[in-house]
């Protein structure tokens, strides 16, 4: 089962997320641009793309997970898409931070460090509210994108109060190892969830084949695969070559609930196949069906 909940909170906090840095950025567009602080032109780009993007999580939340005439699955995938495309901004910002700091110093005035540092606590804030929904893989992805939003703002901020320019690259260089380690995982994850690769590991697969073991079924293969930062379940069932049309039908639907009511499933899929093994137990069997 999707907990509806936590979608809707999640999307509702990528919303007021996504607003309030809209006035900073602004600000330190308007500085940047106006008075060529390179270092605020860049970060104000940042900060609008940030802004703008946790918007288009806002509404990607919303409509992720509903199934529509076109889309009957859903769109799971979009989630993914997003969490890759993310993955690569961040390595990019990041790489880029780097390569501008091997460049050399910015005179800027020591008092526009405080814009930086009221962008930190804006990035962490928004990472300590995320810790909570860290279950939804977009969510995820985007906490390591506020940390480290956070560390590079507090660092840039440091550096123009300070003067103390010979340290950034190494601090920063030490970053991109994180971020790239992050990306890489995440990006990963999500391009498993894209392919359907089989998960493991997650005691589902398990807990399912109990379940309908308990209901007198036997389940030939349980396939278990990411729908974004939920489950896909597809069960195939053997039963009596005679089993009804009706009866196989009502099995189906029966399953299906139980592997849906499971925490963190968004897709059942039940398939029922004839197996003559089964025959031979077709008196079992039809008590089993009877009872069904
Ligand atoms: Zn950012």
């Amino acid at each position: 089962m999707i907990s509806r909940s936590l979608l809707r909170h999640a999307s509702r906090l990528f919303l007021v997320t996504g607003l309030a840095g809209l006035p900073l950025a602004v600000y330190e567009l308007y500085l940047g641009l106006g008075r060529g602080y390179y270092l605020l032109q860049a970060d104000g780009y940042h900060a609008l793309f940030d802004s703008l993007l946790a918007v288009l999580y806002a509404v990607l939340l919303k409509v992720a997970y509903r199934r529509s005439r076109s889309f009957p699955w859903g769109l799971y995938n979009a989630e993914g898409i997003v969490t890759i495309l993310v993955s690569i901004f961040v390595v990019y910002l990041v790489a880029s931070a780097f390569a501008d700091s091997l460049a050399g110093p910015q005179v800027m005035p020591s008092w526009t460090s405080w814009i930086l540092w009221a962008s930190a606590a804006l990035s962490a804030s928004v990472a300590i509210a995320e810790v909570r929904y860290m279950r939804l893989l977009i969510v995820k992805s985007d906490l390591m994108h506020a940390s480290v939003d956070t560390a590079l703002d507090l660092v840039a901020g440091g550096v123009i109060s300070t003067a103390y320019f010979s340290l950034t690259p190494v601090v920063l260089g030490a970053m991109m190892l994180v971020v790239l380690y992050n990306a890489a995982e995440s990006s990963w994850t999500s391009l498993q969830s894209l392919l359907g690769a089989e998960v493991f590991g997650t005691g589902l697969r398990e807990a399912i084949g109990r379940g309908i073991a308990a209901m007198g079924l036997r389940p030939l293969r349980i396939y278990v695969a990411r729908a974004g930062s939920f489950y896909l379940v597809q069960a195939i069932i053997a039963l009596p070559p005679e089993t009804t049309l009706a009866r196989a039908y009502r099995i189906k639907k029966r399953v299906s609930r139980l592997i849906a009511s499971f925490d963190g499933v968004a897709i059942a899929d039940v398939r029922v196949v004839p197996s003559s093994e089964l025959r031979q137990q077709g008196a079992r069997a039809r008590r089993t069906a009877s009872y069904l």
